[in-house]
This record gives structure tokens, sequence and C-alpha cells, in this order.
């Protein structure tokens, strides 16, 4: 059985967190062997900078095809098809195309007010040069007007060009299977592949989750919450949750796993070692 796996990076700030991430990503090429490694993007300003950097390291450097997200807020067209260009010239393939969020005191929304926009740019700029993936809500987007306005919108994506989806992280799996028969109802026939986010510090993870609209369940809060400073629980609670979850959703016929990876290697090959992702005598 082979379940393609992509692993999510943010860039780093320091040359120190870039010289880690180095260490990071190495040690995920040999223990996953995963199809790419994303790096994320921010609206404006030095994170545009810092992306491209790790993005072209990885290409440059890695065993692994390195896949940029680009988001489209607040930007132009000229500006986005000067990035597109640059992407191409280092051989890339595969884009992780976003509307993004404006930075709080930025209020020009510039050439692009939603991400099927930026898809069908890409496509206009670019032709089938990239292979296009793009953001999905089991739990839907904090500012959808509904959930079947959520999915309309997913859908335009597609019809604007996308080939995938890869969703926000989620820890029901009635949610994201529920989510999946609704996107065949509609006709939204591309991969929709889960996000995994790994369970190792509640106060960070519960500030994402309220800012992403990710739903931890009230179960799930309660007895993280209840491990206080007792990190090593935690961690070892949050390890079987998430083992458990990716193990359904591989039953289940998942077509690939991306892993919200924080930068961090040890906590994605242990849940892709327990959840029989990996061979079990495997050591990385
Ligand atoms: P869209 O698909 O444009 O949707 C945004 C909202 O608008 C939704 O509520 C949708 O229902 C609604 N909508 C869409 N089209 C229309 C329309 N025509 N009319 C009215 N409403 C509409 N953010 C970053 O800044 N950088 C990253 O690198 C990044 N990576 C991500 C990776 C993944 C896998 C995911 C799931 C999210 C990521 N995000 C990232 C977060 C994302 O940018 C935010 O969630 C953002 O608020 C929405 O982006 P989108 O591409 O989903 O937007």
């Amino acid at each position: 059985m082979h379940i393609p796996i992509s692993c999510e990076f943010f860039p780093p700030k320091s040359d120190e967190g870039a010289a880690k991430l180095r260490g990071v990503h190495n040690r995920l090429a040999e223990a996953l062997k995963p199809e790419y490694f994303s790096v994320t993007y921010g609206a404006g300003g030095s994170t545009q900078e810092r992306s491209f950097a790790t993005v072209r390291e990885i290409q440059m450097e890695s065993s692994v095809p390195a896949a940029p997200h680009l988001s489209c807020v607040g930007s132009t067209r000229a500006g986005i098809a000067d990035i597109l260009d640059q992407y191409r010239a280092l051989d890339i393939h595969r884009i992780i195309a976003l509307r993004g969020d404006l930075p709080s005191g930025m209020r020009d929304p510039g050439d692009f007010r939603y991400a099927n926009e930026l898809v069908a740019f890409i496509r206009e700029h670019a032709g089938d040069w990239f292979h296009i993936e793009v953001a999905a809500y089991p739990e839907f987007h904090p500012q959808a007007a509904s959930a079947t306005a959520d999915l309309e919108h997913l859908k335009r994506k597609v019809d604007a060009g996308a080939n995938g989806a890869i969703t926000q992280y989620f820890y029901s799996i009635e949610a994201y299977s529920r989510f999946v028969d609704d996107c065949e109802r509609l006709h939204i026939d591309i991969p929709i592949v889960p996000g995994l986010m790994p369970i190792t510090n509640y106060t960070q993870l519960a500030r994402f989750s309220d800012a992403c609209g990710a739903d931890l369940p009230r179960w799930l809060r309660k007895r993280l919450e209840a491990f206080g400073d007792d990190l090593g629980s935690l961690r070892a609670f949050g390890h079987d949750v998430v083992v458990e979850l990716t193990a359904d959703l591989v039953s289940a016929g998942t077509p690939g796993l991306h892993f919200y990876t924080m930068n961090q290697a040890d906590s994605v090959i242990a849940l892709c070692r327990d959840s029989g992702v990996l061979p079990t005598n495997h050591t990385g």
C-alpha cells in the first residue's frame, strides 16, 4: 500500500532556524519519502522573501520537490506573474493556491478577491505547467456564509483548474467523511487530501484552532487541558489521538496525507510509523 505523503513547513525566521529546518527536511525525506514539501507564504513583506529562499533551498538541495504556497490577497496580477515565472525557472511544478488573509493594517485587497481567481490566473499565465492544490475546510471556513456556500466556492476553484485539495486540520473523521461525501454529490471530483496536525502543545493548538476555525472537540480540549504542565503525558496522549485518526483515514482509503509539521520531524515520523503508514521495523 502506497499513500502519498506531503509535509508542510513555515519559513524560518533566523539562520539558526534555517539550519534546523535543513536537518528536519533531510530526516523527513529519508524516513517518509514524501511526494513534496510545501512552504507557507504570508501576505506582505519579508515573510515572502523567506518563503522564496526556503522553497529554493528545498528545490535545489533536497531529494523531495518543493511546492510553494502562494496567497493572492493584497497582490497584483503582475506581481503574481513574476513569482510564477521565478518558480517555473526553478522547475517547480506544484503550487498550493490560496487567498490568504490580509495582515491587520493592510487595506488594499489588490487584484484578487478569492482563491478561485488566483487558480484561473495561474492557468491563464502558465497553462498546465503547475499542478494546483487548493484549501478545503471539512468544518467550513470561518468566513463562509454557509456550509453550502463554502462547498460551492470550493467547486469554483476546481472549475477554475485546481487538481487537488488539502484540508484544514480536523480531529473528527466524521466531519471529513461527510465533507468528502458532500464533495462527491457536488461533482467535486479531485482528491481531498486530509491535513493532519500533530498534537504537541495545547496552548498553541487552541490558539491556531480559534484563529482558523478548525474544531477542537470538547472532549479533546478537556483531556488536553487536564494535562496542565505535564508535557510528556500530553504528547503521548496527543500522539495516540492522531495515530488513531491517521489509521482510520488510511482504512477509509484516503488519497494522501498532508502533515502540518510545525518544522518538527520526530512527531510526524512517529505518527506515520505507529499508524502503519511506515513499516513497523522502521527506526527513523
Ligand atoms: P477562498 O477559497 O477564496 O475562500 C475564502 C472564503 O471566501 C471562504 O469563506 C469562502 O467560502 C469564501 N468565498 C470564496 N469565493 C467566494 C466568492 N466568490 N464570493 C463570496 N465568498 C467566497 N494562509 C496563508 O496566508 N499562507 C499559507 O501558506 C496558507 N496555507 C494554507 C494551507 C492549507 C492547506 C490551508 C487549508 C490553509 C492555508 N492558509 C494559508 C490559510 C488560508 O489562506 C485562509 O484560510 C484564508 O482565510 C482562506 O484562503 P482560501 O484559499 O481557502 O480562500
